[in-house]
């Protein structure tokens, strides 16, 4: 079989497996995320498979990501949260499990509202050289 055979939210999206649909058009789908890590947690997902960010070109990241505000906004007028984070993982260690690439919404309530991101400032160890040079080690790897 082939990934996108086995990919769990290709069969969502054929309607083998139930969601919870918020949004549709004919690029995208919008459904609940089943964790609820908040409640009005959200995916969006492109209809095309594409694995992660790595392998989705510049045409089909411009549809996903177009239709995140309506998205958000959506749950914002819908449950009024105090934030909202919108996060991609990619990769299993970055917590990918889904090989489909795919937008959290991410409704926020509060700091013990169910999600937690850790973000360490490592600011004191780098100088406005090595940003510098990091800066410049990753554009030289930019491609058309
Ligand atoms: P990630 O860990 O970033 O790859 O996110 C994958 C997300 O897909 C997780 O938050 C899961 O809760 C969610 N998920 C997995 N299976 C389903 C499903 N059948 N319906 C809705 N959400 C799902
Ligand atoms: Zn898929």
């Amino acid at each position: 079989m082939t990934q996108k055979e086995e990919c769990i939210f290709c069969k969502i999206l054929d309607g083998e497996i139930p969601s919870a649909k918020v949004y549709e058009d004919e690029e995208v789908y919008a459904f609940l995320d089943i964790s609820q890590v908040t409640k009005g947690h959200t995916l969006i997902i492109p209809k095309h498979h594409t694995k992660d960010i790595y392998h989705t070109d510049a045409a089909l990241a411009e549809k996903v990501f177009a239709r995140v505000p309506k998205v958000a906004n959506a749950i914002k007028a819908t449950y009024s949260p105090v934030g909202l984070n919108v996060l991609n993982n990619n990769e299993e260690p970055a917590g990918q499990s889904v090989f489909h690439l795919h937008i959290h919404l991410l409704p926020r309530y509060g700091k013990h509202d169910g999600f937690n991101l850790k973000w360490e400032v490592q600011a004191d160890d780098y100088t406005p050289e090595d940003l510098q040079q990091i800066a410049s080690a990753i554009s030289q790897n930019i491609s058309n």
